[in-house]
């Protein structure tokens, strides 16, 4: 192709169909494609890849700010040395996202500081990248809101609405216990998520203490019922990975 010829033409179509990175590239592509010899069809298949990838990675980031993460983590930030009673072989099984698709739940129980919201939020951010919606809520904003919903009389709407999602992760279930109603709409959540959506729940509670924070046993039976029939569990019961950090800066002083 001849750089020089006018091109505010095909600018001006590829702007109308929608095709920013082809937009951007062509003249790139074209030099290299004339260089190595290649026809207008490997030209076209060039383009057409590096618009294709653009795309999806615009999505996947799209769909990570939509998921509400704290803080972005990954896997490689995490020492598994560190906190050597985590299954790693089950986590980089998880990480592939298989148990999506399964609409299997993932529990991650353990200690504070052990790492659970890290993994689970590597592993939401897997799930993203794999085109998954995920959510990520801490338990009681999300039983928060869920309450707000229902008093403002747009409950059902809020449901529908999670239910649209392949991914919910529920952080630390068991610090602050909930109110009877409160109680009852997360089990509503859960209840609706059954072999429909996958959850991601981490708690730092055994399940023989989940009563005290749902506080009605018949409904704890229920709940564990429907979040355990098909689950992978992932326990964490190591020292807490800042305390050490901690301890081990306050020796080097
Ligand atoms: P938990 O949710 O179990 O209380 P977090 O996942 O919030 O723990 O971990 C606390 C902090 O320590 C976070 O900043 C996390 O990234 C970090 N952390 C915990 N365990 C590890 C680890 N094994 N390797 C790297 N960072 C870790
Ligand atoms: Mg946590």
């Amino acid at each position: 192709m001849d750089p020089e010829r006018p091109t505010v033409l095909l600018d001006h179509y590829l702007k109308l169909l929608k095709l920013p990175t082809i937009k951007r590239e062509y003249r790139i592509v074209a030099a290299a494609c004339a260089k190595e010899g290649h026809d207008a069809i490997e030209f076209l298949a060039r383009l057409c890849e590096r618009e294709c990838l653009e795309r999806e990675q615009r999505a996947a980031e799209r769909r990570i700010r939509a998921a509400g993460f704290p803080i972005i983590k990954t896997l490689d930030t995490f020492d598994f040395a560190a906190q050597p009673s985590i299954n790693r072989p089950l986590v980089t099984q998880l990480m592939r996202g298989e148990y999506l698709g399964q609409h299997e739940n993932i529990l991650l129980m353990g200690n504070p500081g052990t790492g659970k919201t890290h993994i689970a939020t590597a592993l939401g951010h897997a799930a993203c990248a794999q085109g998954k919606h995920v959510r990520f809520h801490t338990v009681t904003a999300l039983v928060t809101q869920l309450l707000e919903a229902r008093d403002n009389r747009q409950l059902e709407r809020f449901l529908k609405r999670l239910a649209r999602h392949h991914l919910l992760i529920l952080d630390e279930f068991g610090y602050v216990p909930f109110s009877k109603t409160g109680a009852e709409l997360l089990f509503e959540v859960l209840s609706r998520a059954y072999e429909r959506m996958s959850i991601i729940l981490t708690t730092n509670l055994p399940f023989e203490n989940w009563t005290e924070i749902l506080g009605n046993e018949r409904l704890t039976g229920a709940l564990l019922d429907r979040l355990t029939h098909r689950v992978h569990i992932i326990e964490a019961n190591g020292e807490s990975y800042r305390l050490k950090n901690a301890k081990k800066r306050h020796r080097r002083e």
